[in-house]
């Protein structure tokens, strides 16, 4: 039995002192969820704020983008041993926001995932087809070459710490969500992937979470397909009542 994952996206949205309210209003409903595993995500600024949050309670803070470099002169860039002494446990890599207007490769995501595993951070690899993409029926193609490049030469007992999450990009931030059937179709064609790649057992053990215009109307149907482990939420996570509410409706 996989437990469920619910992660907050906050993109580059919230000021430290908003991070700290959000984070608050999140934790006197969330502190000692057992039943799913709550995560935030806010911009590297406010990091350690919300760590300093939720330091006493369940919720883990993840970040948004990881250098693949240990050190040295990247200028603009953040490394796992700087997000781990802020508490951060999870790392979002690969986000079709970063794919698309900061041309990070497959490749390169590849090289941040086993940086992040070999440093003990839990990555949430994300991939996703674009409209374009799915109106011309190659959505397993591209979401293949995807699984199989960003989790290329990743042993199978590392599948227990990462995540992957399936966004369709023309569902993010739209309103428009794909179908339950559309999202589970796609999950388990993944997790078919997956167990060509390294087996049965780290294919029923990786958690896939769906990404997309999640919300609390349309989270119960979605959580409740059988290869959808959580979810990955982008606006309605902004607002504390919206984004409980998602995670309780995983409960
Ligand atoms: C995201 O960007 O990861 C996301 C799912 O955004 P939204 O929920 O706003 O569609």
């Amino acid at each position: 039995m996989r437990k469920k994952i619910i992660a907050g996206n906050w993109k580059m949205n919230k000021t430290v002192q908003d991070a700290v309210e959000l984070a608050n209003a999140i934790k006197l409903d969330l502190a000692g969820c057992k039943e799913v595993d709550v995560v935030l995500c806010p911009p590297f600024t406010a990091l350690k704020a919300v760590s300093d949050v939720v330091s006493e309670t369940l919720i883990s803070v993840g970040a948004q983008n990881m250098s693949s470099e240990d050190d040295g002169a990247y200028t603009g860039e953040i490394s796992h041993t700087m997000l781990k002494e802020l508490f951060v446990r999870y790392v979002i890599l690969g986000h079709s926001e970063r794919r698309e207007y900061y041309k990070e490769t497959d490749l390169w995501i590849n090289k941040k995932m086993k940086k992040a595993l070999e440093k003990n951070l839990r990555p949430i690899l994300c991939v996703g087809e674009k409209l374009e993409v799915r109106e011309a029926g190659e959505t397993e193609s591209v979401v293949e070459e995807q699984v199989r490049e960003g989790l290329k030469d990743i042993p199978a007992a590392a599948y227990t710490e990462l995540v992957i999450a399936y966004e369709p990009v023309w569902a993010i931030g739209t309103g428009k969500t794909a179908s339950s059937e559309q999202a589970q179709e796609v999950h388990a064609f993944i997790r078919g992937i997956v167990k060509d790649m390294v087996g049965k057992d780290a294919a029923d053990a990786v958690r896939i979470q769906y990404g997309g215009s999640m919300k609390p109307a349309n989270a119960g149907e979605l959580l409740a397909q059988p290869d959808i482990d959580g979810g990955l939420i982008g606006g309605a996570a902004l607002e504390a009542r919206s984004f409980v509410d998602i995670v309780k409706a995983g409960i």
